[in-house]
């Protein structure tokens, strides 16, 4: 699989089969060809260093994908950056890369040292009557070991870390992900920025397959039920987001099959995929198949797949996020790194064709998370806890880091949580420790709570009384904050700083 080639060849035998479907405009494989290569072209002249990252912000429109395109065209890494990206986190990335180019597809802020290349002159570039022909000549293209995309995630240091995907990464990614919609082609939808992984998963997949991919919007993602007809107007097949947003569908009467009778597919990825999501899903799509991915950035989306079947469904609690796919191997392995038998939990470590380069610019961390196994295969440590069962289904159970310790008692704030689940009333949970100089001194739980009921004193303390009668008490945590809606980060996943500031 190479994933360009794949592109060209498309453009050329099915010139006007829709890539990309955005709210006002739409993008045709002939014409995303073209525009790229006119911008490769372009970027060839001037002057960038070979290998030089180029970011490329914006938010949902025909421009990201030919720039993306573009840039791998003439060699260049891009690194998305969406319009909801704080100010200050878009000058950390430009800086980090040191780009003296932004292609900037949406107005942004001046960044010092960076020349913007705004959506006007990619028109006349791309669109013009000077632009340039030579859609055919022989591009420089990316090595297997170029890196195709570069996502920054947020780092423990507070400055965000550029994953290096290569274009192997990429590659090897793709010739696995259509098997998830058994290889057919459709239309996918894409709800996650281009700047979070998953979107890779709607993007490319969609394109490695001569697909369709349908993006929404922030606008639609904020007001779901013209985002229900707009995925219904499209004919949609292939839903990929986090469950968290399919949570919020949810919240709309008519996300249903009968409205949305050409879904299929539910893809998942991101985050814990819960029992109640599956099940208010099953009984509003009862054929639709819905499937949990896992994978950090790290290793290239996801690297595991399992089908949440009515069997399963019936039998964990624990959903499971499924088998490692062909090329890849993940174990868990106990605090010296050593594996450990089918069932032990431990930390999850991944290795394969999907494990990325490191993180830019950063031996520390890289050396901290990466490294070569016995073998000399590439491995990721994820900071993930888990196990493998001995027939290689995963089971992710949560952060190895969500471990506390309070006045000395050792507390997994999972239990906490799990324990809270089981109360009448209580729809969601996240348990967070709060801290002074560094030691934990009590804890918070964080309720969603029933629709329709209320958050008086009454309701917290029946909660806590209920909760004691289930943990020990110096499990209880000492505030309840009761909530009717969990905020969630742009990327759509569980917006853990901002439920800090509730507590
Ligand atoms: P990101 O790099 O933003 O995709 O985040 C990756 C992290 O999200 C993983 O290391 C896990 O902690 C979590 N994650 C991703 N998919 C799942 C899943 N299906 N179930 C549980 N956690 C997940």
């Amino acid at each position: 699989m190479d994933i360009i080639a794949e592109i060209k060849t498309i453009a050329k035998e099915d010139p006007n089969r829709p890539a990309f479907v955005f709210r006002r405009e739409q993008i045709s494989y002939g014409e995303l060809w073209k525009r790229s290569c006119r911008l490769a072209l372009h970027l060839l002249g001037e002057g960038l260093d070979p290998k030089q990252p180029v970011p490329v912000y914006g938010h949902k429109s025909v421009w990201m994908p030919v720039c993306f395109l573009a840039c791998s065209l003439s060699g260049h890494t891009y690194v998305p950056m969406d319009v909801n990206m704080p100010n200050g986190r878009i000058t950390d990335i430009v800086d980090a890369v040191a780009s003296p180019l932004v292609l900037a597809t949406e107005e942004m802020a001046e960044i010092r040292g960076a020349h913007q290349m705004n959506r006007q002159v990619l028109e006349e570039i791309c669109l013009g009557d000077a632009r340039p022909a030579g859609e055919d000549i022989s591009w420089p293209g990316l090595a297997a070991d170029d890196i195709h995309y570069m996502i920054f995630t947020s780092g423990s240091t507070g400055k965000p870390k550029g994953v290096k995907v290569t274009h192997a990464n990429l590659n090897a990614y793709l010739s696995w992900s259509p098997s998830l919609v058994e290889g057919r082609r459709g239309i996918f939808l894409n709800q996650a920025p281009f700047s979070f992984d998953l979107s890779v998963m709607d993007t490319y997949t969609g394109l490695a397959t001569g697909s369709t991919v349908v993006c929404l919007d922030r606008d639609l993602i904020r007001d779901v039920t013209s985002a229900v007809e707009f995925i219904r107007q499209n004919g949609v097949h292939y839903w990929v987001s986090t469950p968290s947003f399919a949570d919020l569908a949810m919240g709309e009467a008519c996300f249903d099959a009968k409205r949305l009778p050409e879904l299929s597919h539910f893809l998942f990825c991101g985050e814990p995929l819960t029992p109640r999501t599956v099940r208010s899903l099953r009984e509003r799509f009862p054929d639709a198949r819905i499937i949990n991915t896992y994978g950090p950035t790290e290793t290239t989306v996801c690297v595991t797949a399992a089908e949440i079947t009515d069997e399963i469904l019936k039998t964990e609690s624990l959903l499971p996020v499924g088998y490692a796919k062909p090329g890849t191997e993940v174990y868990a392995a106990d605090a010296e790194g050593r594996r450990l038998p089918g069932g032990q939990v431990g930390e999850l470590i991944i290795n394969g064709d999907t494990v990325a380069a490191g993180y830019y610019h950063n031996d520390k961390q890289t050396a901290e998370h990466f490294f070569r196994d016995e073998e000399g295969i590439a491995s990721y440590r994820t900071g993930d806890m888990g196990y493998v069962r001995k027939d290689g289904m995963v089971y992710c159970s949560g952060r190895a880091d969500g471990q506390v310790k309070l006045h000395g008692y050792r507390i997994e704030l999972g239990d906490i949580e799990k324990n809270l689940l089981t109360l009448e009333g209580v729809d969601g949970a996240v348990v967070l420790p709060k801290l002074r100089d560094g030691v934990v001194h009590s804890l918070a739980a964080l309720v969603l709570q029933k629709e329709g009921w209320d958050s008086s004193y009454a309701r917290r303390k029946y909660i806590r009384q209920s909760l004691g009668e289930r943990v020990p008490s110096y499990m209880v945590p000492k505030k309840v904050v009761l909530l009717n809606a969990f905020p969630m980060t742009m990327n759509g996943k569980l917006d853990r700083k901002a439920l800090e500031e509730l507590i």
